[in-house]
């Protein structure tokens, strides 16, 4: 009998200075635009998920917003998000520019980068608009800042990756396969509501409130004019409820109008949104609930 070689799966992360090519590279993964780019930094304010199938083996890729140092909140609180992926995922992702030595922005990068167990790839992107001439002295330099576990140059733009694939697949740990894979254009497209919705919450409440929320996707319809969202925002106690939604239904209805519009803009449809809340006491313990508001989004 032949023995079946076990299911590697495992999530990557894929950090930078803003502008250094994340989104693209996302992209040219998936083969399909699911992160949207724009030569304006910090377009990406969330992470987004974006699902790679193999045989034998599904990769999970996490865009997060550019990381910099932090000039304000809210700045503040997308480093954070990226930082605190870090120790989550099997694989980092380090994009950096072919175009311009390693600068301030990258060294930060790597600071944060100090104590970190994960392993490290350097991308060096870009490499279609440089001199190959260029690339050996620019690898030496970024070699000398850090351990790096791979150095790669590519160019997300042209979708050259060299090997980037086969470097990852390496490296994945043995693991379920997390997603199906015919939910996967749908699937980041219900991440990145629900996500939106979670910051819109982080925004505007205060105190433990964002900390005992969870948003769950209840269902994501496309029309050809508009997408339907119906959101819960699940919360610990009675009490939260009363907060969330507010005097008048004015809390909720505020979160609401901000995520729809950031919505809209990210996944470029209108988007009709319904939220409500649901009171779930000890939700954070619940395995079938942790499952429902990380990435699972389907529901019993
Ligand atoms: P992010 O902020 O790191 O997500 O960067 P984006 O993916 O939004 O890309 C920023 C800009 O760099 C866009 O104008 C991209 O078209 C461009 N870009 C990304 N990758 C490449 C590449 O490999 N080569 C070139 N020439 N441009 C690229
Ligand atoms: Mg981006």
């Amino acid at each position: 009998m032949v023995e079946e070689k076990a299911f590697k799966s495992g999530f990557v992360s894929i950090i930078g200075r803003p502008n250094v090519g994340k989104s693209t590279l996302l992209n040219a993964l998936l083969g399909e635009k699911i992160a949207i780019i724009s030569d304006k930094p910090q377009t990406t304010r969330n992470r987004i998920l974006g699902i790679v199938n193999k045989p034998g083996a599904q990769i999970v890729f996490m865009d997060t917003p550019g990381i910099h140092k932090p000039m304000h909140k809210m700045n503040e609180f997308m480093v954070q998000t990226a930082l605190r992926t870090y120790n989550e995922v099997d694989i980092i992702l380090m994009l950096a520019e072919a175009t311009t030595p390693p600068g301030s922005g990258d060294q930060f990068i790597i600071q944060t980068l100090s104590k970190v167990k994960t392993p490290v790839f350097l991308l060096i992107n870009k490499i279609d608009i440089i001199n190959k001439e260029a690339l050996l002295p620019l690898i030496q330099q970024f070699d000398k800042l850090y351990h790096f576990s791979e150095i790669i140059p590519i160019s997300a733009l042209k979708k050259d990756l060299h090997g980037l694939l086969d470097a990852i697949l390496k490296r994945l740990p043995q693991g379920p396969q997390y997603f199906p894979d015919d939910q996967l254009t749908d699937q980041p497209e219900r991440f990145v509501v629900a996500e939106i919705i979670r910051e819109k919450i982080f925004e505007l409440t205060k105190e433990e409130i964002p900390y005992s929320s969870a948003v769950v996707i209840e269902e994501m319809k496309e029309d050809p004019e508009i997408t339907h969202v119906h959101a819960v925002v699940i919360v610990e106690r009675d009490s939260q409820k009363g907060i969330l939604i507010g005097r008048g239904g004015s809390m909720l209805k505020q979160i609401g109008t901000h995520a729809r519009q950031d919505a809209e803009r990210l996944l470029g449809t209108k988007i009709f949104l319904k939220l409500y809340v649901k009171v779930k006491k000890g939700w954070r313990e619940d395995e079938r609930m942790l499952k429902d508001v990380g990435i699972l989004t389907e529901r019993d």
